[in-house]
């Protein structure tokens, strides 16, 4: 069962540290940690960390619920603190998360992690394939989207389908920026970040 905590202390100590970029629109008091038994690729069990918008926890709960109970293995779920805010080592080590208080690669706008509203998943098997490269470099060996591996996901795997019911946008439909298979996003189109 997903269960539901506000931030610890340290926690949030964590990510003033090294995951805020200065002006970043959310305050930490504006998310909560989703605590998620999920199971690694091998079948082995662990309790994942995420840390989400407050006001998308529910959806968030209700989304991850179908995403474990139709059997989608996650390498890694921890807070972007324990890789010292360093987005590029969180992916290279696989690692699912949602909170990300930076801007958009290459651009000034705040991205969607920033407000706690975009979750990644799996990024070596799902990398964004941008033309100056691919993020993590390791998703190299997964550009061929159609394989057996039920962990790279595509436009009819059931777990894009998930959010999609829940009116969540995918990055693998992104043509402009090259797609990014492992992003999801929840936009608030009221405010869009800029
Ligand atoms: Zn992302």
């Amino acid at each position: 069962m997903i269960r539901r905590r506000e931030l610890f202390a340290k926690e949030v100590c964590a990510l003033r540290q090294s995951c805020l970029q200065p002006g970043c629109p959310v305050e930490t008091g504006e998310l909560l940690v989703l605590e998620i038994p999920v199971q690694d690729p091998s079948g082995c069990p662990f309790l994942g960390q995420l840390q989400v918008a407050r006001e998308l926890a529910g959806e968030v709960e209700r989304i991850m619920s179908r995403v474990l109970e139709c059997g989608y293995p996650i390498w890694c779920m921890r807070s972007l603190s324990d890789f010292g805010g360093d987005d590029r080592a969180a992916m290279a080590a696989n690692n699912t998360l949602c909170f990300n208080g930076r801007r958009v690669a290459g651009s000034t706008r705040w991205s969607w992690h920033a407000y706690g509203r975009a979750i990644d998943l799996n990024p070596v098997e799902n990398p964004w394939i941008r033309c100056e490269g691919v993020e993590p470099p390791a998703g190299c060996a997964h550009l061929v989207r159609e394989t057996a591996s039920f962990l790279v996901l595509t436009s009819e795997h059931p777990v894009v389908k998930i959010f999609e019911a829940e009116g969540w946008e995918w990055g693998g439909h992104w043509k402009e920026k090259g797609p990014d298979y492992h992003h999801f996003q929840k936009p608030v189109h009221a405010h869009k970040p800029d």
